[in-house]
């Protein structure tokens, strides 16, 4: 048989019990170019052009091989030359291109093989044409596979063909080139790597192994926001305030009449200023203090981490979801459920946050079943969450639910006779025999402004120890923020006695010293309006003052 007298109605035919197309005893797949060319882009666009690349060579290599021994099992061909050519009917039939090989050389014995040729229309340069433009190299790489395939099928050795020039590049026709693996100076290995997945495995196993990395590091972080999650409220008998204002004193009598209640409470205040211990009083004289007191502060973890804190979830609502997971709602118990920041609760966690408080239902994230809520909720805040209602970032609805029983306490600098009280009450904590402060520097702690409130003192008497050593505590033993304040407005009063308008301008020239130019925290010192302090200012600009 030779491959001039294959008569192509009787290669491909049309099985009559199926109506499947088949080549000999084998079926085919017709897909056409447009599939083809879809699967191709996918490739691209999934693996990259240089991985596509690798994939189409090793196809047309499978598919090169397949049709060389099918044909080879209908018919017994003169010689391998023969068996070859055969090739292009099978590349013209597919519609792939119209091949002609110009040599062919062969000898089986020494595994010898050495081809050239061309091919026109390829429908691989078609399709590119259509989609890239011209191309810079040669692209038929699915040609190249099936000639590569089918010669070494004949040969019964590696055979490479190579594109020499392609009609992407602008010639009119693709040539190629195959030789043997020795005849490159190959090893038929180093042939068989050509259309080796190796290459792209290897980058796949870099992904994947970056991919385990990121994963494990997410994971690590993961527990590390666990651990600062379970740092949570530990009771202890520190709860109580240190005050002698009636401010405070008015406050906790509040307080411990709604402790014992059901009531959902509210405490508002500046930040520092004591809203956990608060929370703590009214944990232990509500009759709950041998239940759980669990506290979360929701402006330190992301919206989905907190989603899950608060409300569980369920294995598999998310990535990295590998097991059940409790919410502080549940696990709180019949105790007390602390939210810290509740202001910065994001809006779509309000709605599940109203539900709990509202119909004392959660539901964990993944889960179709409702769980009871019996802990008792107590909100704190350092935001006007009134206001936040009117420019819509927070609900109403949960604003009036949280303030069942609202608490404001009362920041520091309006309860001034509490300030010595407390700065005493650390000063002993931390050193128990330590002589004390200088007259001076109460009137320095007494005068400072504390917009950190009972924290900030603490960290000042802190600071001030460390300073002072066994020494009494002297102004200058103090952080420097202090001297900002009065103390130098009032030093300067004696020398030059200024009218009362100019001590007033004088002294809100301070405050905006203080608060670094912030007008707003300014006249909320003030006791004012922004709208009054700029009045105020102007009213006196630099230039009318002597
Ligand atoms: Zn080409």
């Amino acid at each position: 048989m030779r491959a001039e007298d294959l008569q192509r109605s009787e290669l491909l035919t049309i099985d009559e019990r199926t109506g499947f197309p088949m080549l000999g005893p084998y079926r085919l797949i017709i897909a056409g170019m447009a599939g083809f060319a879809s699967l191709r882009n996918d490739l691209i666009k999934s693996i990259g052009m240089d991985n596509m690349f690798i994939i189409m060579s090793r196809y047309g290599y499978s598919v090169g091989i397949a049709w060389a021994s099918a044909v080879a099992e209908m018919y017994d061909f003169e010689s391998p030359e023969e068996w070859l050519r055969v090739c292009e009917v099978f590349l013209t039939m597919s519609g792939a291109a119209h091949v002609n090989f110009e040599s062919i050389v062969i000898d089986k014995e020494k595994k010898l093989l050495r081809c050239s040729g061309t091919w026109t229309e390829s429908f691989i340069t078609a399709l590119w044409r259509l989609e890239h433009g011209p191309s810079d190299t040669p692209i038929c790489v699915f040609m190249t596979g099936v000639i590569s395939g089918y010669a070494s099928a004949v040969l019964g050795s590696e055979v490479m063909v190579k594109e020499l020039t392609c009609e992407a590049q602008g010639h009119p026709h693709c040539s190629f080139e195959g030789r043997s693996a020795e005849e490159w100076g190959l090893k038929p290995e180093e042939v068989r790597e050509r259309f080796d997945l190796r290459r792209f495995e290897a980058e796949l196993f870099t992904l994947h192994k970056a991919l385990r990395d990121a994963h494990d590091d997410m994971n690590r972080q993961r527990e590390e926001i666990n651990l600062l999650k379970s740092q949570r409220l530990t009771p202890h008998a520190d709860d109580e305030f240190i005050f002698r204002s009636d401010s405070i004193a008015h406050l906790l009598f509040l307080a411990e009449r709604v402790a014992p209640t059901e009531s959902t409470v509210l405490i508002e205040g500046e930040s520092g200023t004591g809203k956990e211990v608060l929370a703590q009083f009214i944990h232990h004289h509500s009759g709950r203090s041998s239940e759980p007191l669990l506290a979360i502060n929701c402006a330190a973890l992301p919206a989905n981490l907190l989603e899950s804190e608060l409300f569980g979830h369920v294995k598999g609502s998310f990535t990295g979801a590998d097991r059940d997971k409790t919410g502080l709602f549940k696990e709180a118990g019949t105790g007390t459920l602390f939210l810290d920041e509740v202001g910065e609760l994001p809006l779509e966690l309000q709605a599940k946050l109203l539900r709990a408080v509202q119909e004392k239902k959660v539901r964990p994230v993944g889960g179709l079943k409702d769980l009871p809520v019996r802990a008792r909720i107590i909100a704190a805040t350092n935001r006007d969450l009134k206001e936040m209602v009117q420019a819509g970032n927070f609900r109403e609805d949960l604003y009036y639910r949280l303030a069942v029983f609202p608490l404001s306490i009362t920041p520091l600098r309006e309860r001034r006779q509490d300030i010595l009280l407390l700065a005493r009450y650390f000063l002993q904590r931390l050193k128990h025999d330590h002589p004390g402060f200088a007259p001076s520097a109460v009137r320095k702690l007494e005068a400072y402004s504390w917009p950190g409130n009972v924290r900030e003192l603490e960290n000042w008497i802190e600071y001030a120890v460390v300073m002072a050593g066994d020494e009494l505590i002297q102004p200058d033993h103090l952080p420097l923020a202090t001297m900002n304040d009065a103390e130098n407005l009032l030093s300067g009063l004696a020398s030059d006695l200024p009218t009362l308008e100019e001590l007033e301008h004088r002294y809100i020239e301070q405050i905006l010293h203080h608060t670094k130019g912030n007008r707003t925290e300014a006249a909320r010192i003030l006791g004012t309006s922004i709208s009054t302090l700029w009045r105020r200012l102007k009213e006196k600009s630099p230039t009318d003052r002597v």
